[in-house]
């Protein structure tokens, strides 16, 4: 399994409580193998860790008394990523919180859904024959 000597989330467990949170209880699921991004990473990777967010998610909300979870994972300094080293932040929610994603809505033109989804198609089908080995 790949490891970055230099990287301060290849040395902690797979699961602990984010330094700054969001709010108390905010925790980042951080795979095991170190991979800079999600596309960098393999679907194995991703899957183990994964497999925890049921019991990780149960386990926040019940400690914390939360009402809500938001799952969020940032790829790239444009996203908001400030360590290379993919993870995903589980933040508790509760009602009237301060947490707010200012989440803008648009809305597709014309034909512009059908080619995004035919761009997509195209692009998943290249991304088959050129991601990490075990891969899907
Ligand atoms: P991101 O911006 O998605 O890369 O998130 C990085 C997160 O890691 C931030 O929310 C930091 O507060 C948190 N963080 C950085 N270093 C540590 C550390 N040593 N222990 C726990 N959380 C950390
Ligand atoms: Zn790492």
């Amino acid at each position: 399994m790949s490891s970055d000597p230099n990287c301060v989330f290849c040395r902690i467990a797979i699961a602990f409580l984010d330094i700054n949170p969001v709010a108390p209880g905010h925790v980042l699921l951080v795979p095991k193998a170190h991979s800079a991004n999600i596309s960098q990473s393999t679907a194995d990777s991703i899957a183990r860790a994964a497999a925890e967010l049921p019991r990780l998610v149960s386990a926040i909300m019940h400690a914390t008394g939360a009402s809500g979870l938001n799952i969020i994972q940032n790829n790239g300094r444009d996203a908001g990523q400030l360590i290379d080293h993919v993870h995903f932040h589980l933040i508790p929610r509760h009602t009237g919180d301060a947490f707010d994603i200012p989440w803008p809505k648009s809305r597709y033109e014309g034909d512009a859904l059908g080619e995004m989804r035919t761009r997509l198609e195209r692009a998943f089908q290249a991304a088959s024959g050129s991601v990490p080995a075990n891969s899907i």
